[in-house]
């Protein structure tokens, strides 16, 4: 059958696809160490469970309108208010499946054929593809890891052309971990001002921060900016939430409309009961998103010391996230009994066939020369995948 053209444009989430064969690998009993997964291992918070229950037996189970139900809006805008300052009104947010979708949304309703969107890598797997997806053009602005992959201004306003329409801000940033200060912000914020390009800002890793530090939102560095600037976030990640499939957007009037009529041509409302959750999430979540954090930072430690105590592997301490982004070009080039480890993605399948370790390769992240391995894990799995980690780098000669 031939399919459509943007098909062909795409691949699956690798990500999702490496996480997929770690736990296919588990049911067959293999005792697997999975550093792949890209969500929190703690249980959903019990006041959210709760009150997706009591939705259940209140018969909250038909649709809602599609962007999402007033309450939910509601909540969302009390937090922006009480968190960030940012004053927006329930027009001005839209509730999908997912920040995943609230992407998606919004590359349909704002990007077409000949439009170019700036990605600063490395990267979410996503973004690029449902611009793709979108007959966009992705531009991938590249940064660097001794310099905590900050974006150079004068470098991004090099890759602004007539076409630009857009710019990715994703701090806490996955795969890298990387936040960006307000300096920074202020700087990439001037310049979509002058080239009147649109901010998308994905905030999802917001919550899960570390030594102190406060997220910045771009949004918040004056009204020219936010104007021009949709925040993405969502529940998924702060509670522990993945399964539940509830994101959301906030941003200009007009194309939160038209985000939100795509959606009901598409999906329609997100799930009932899922939004009843969201809200108790939003209410209740917050001495949940503390421990879990807490208990993110201790393992970030654990991982990233040991991982820099392996020869050939070098890590930087991540900032925000829950992702360790080791650089592994040491090891590159070394021979396994298959033959020579050439790129991350060899790395990756060495890793899983001989020490049971899922680890994501940098490829498609835009990176030829690191590894992502989640700390989203016990203690107890870190400390056994170092140890394995280490006897399989050992093996290459
Ligand atoms: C996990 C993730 C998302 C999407 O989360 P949802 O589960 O769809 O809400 C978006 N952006 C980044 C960077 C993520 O890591």
């Amino acid at each position: 059958m031939k399919l459509a053209a943007r098909v062909g444009r795409i691949a699956p989430s690798p990500t999702l696809a490496m996480a997929a064969t770690a736990k296919a690998m588990a049911a067959q009993g293999i005792d697997v160490i999975d550093f792949s997964t890209g969500e929190p291992d703690f249980d959903t918070p019990e006041p959210v469970k709760a009150a997706a229950e009591a939705a259940i037996r209140a018969g909250f189970t038909k649709y809602t309108p599609s962007s999402g139900i007033d309450e939910l809006r509601s909540a969302i805008a009390d937090k922006f208010q009480q968190e960030l300052g940012l004053r927006y009104d329930k027009s001005q947010i839209l509730v999908s499946c997912g920040a995943k979708h609230s992407l998606y949304n919004l590359a349909e309703a704002l990007l077409e054929e000949g439009d170019e969107i700036i990605i600063p890598t490395p990267y979410w797997v996503s973004y690029s593809d449902q611009a793709l997806l979108n007959d966009a053009t992705a531009v991938l602005l590249p940064t660097r890891e001794e310099e905590d992959y900050a974006i150079r201004p004068a470098e991004l306003e090099r890759l602004i052309t007539p076409r630009t329409k857009a710019l990715i801000v994703n701090s806490p940033c996955n795969p890298t971990g990387a936040t960006y200060d307000r300096g920074m912000l202020e700087a990439i914020a001037a310049i979509a001002v002058k080239h009147n390009l649109v901010v998308i800002s994905d905030e999802i890793y917001e919550k899960v921060i570390y030594d102190g530090a406060r997220h910045v939102s771009i949004a918040t560095l004056g009204p020219e900016v936010a104007a021009r600037t949709v925040i993405i976030n969502g529940v998924s990640k702060a509670y522990a939430m993945t399964g539940w499939r509830i994101g959301y957007a906030a941003g200009p009037k007009n194309l939160i409309a038209a985000m939100g009529t795509i959606q009901s041509q598409s999906t329609s409302n997100p799930c009932s009961i899922s939004q009843k959750a969201a809200v108790a999430a939003l209410k209740f979540g917050t001495p949940f998103t503390t421990h879990m954090v807490a208990e993110f930072d201790r393992r970030r430690r654990m991982l990233v010391d040991g991982l820099n105590k392996l020869p050939g592997v070098t890590c930087r301490m991540p900032g925000g996230a829950f992702y360790a982004f080791p650089n592994i070009k040491g090891l590159l080039g070394k021979r396994s009994p298959e033959g020579t480890i050439a790129s991350p993605t060899e790395l990756a399948n060495y890793l899983l066939k001989h020490a049971q370790i899922a680890v994501v390769p940098g490829e498609p992240f835009g990176s030829n020369n690191h590894v992502r391995l989640s700390y989203a894990t016990s203690m107890e799995n870190i400390t056994r995948g170092l140890d394995r980690l280490q006897k399989a780098f050992a093996q290459l000669t």
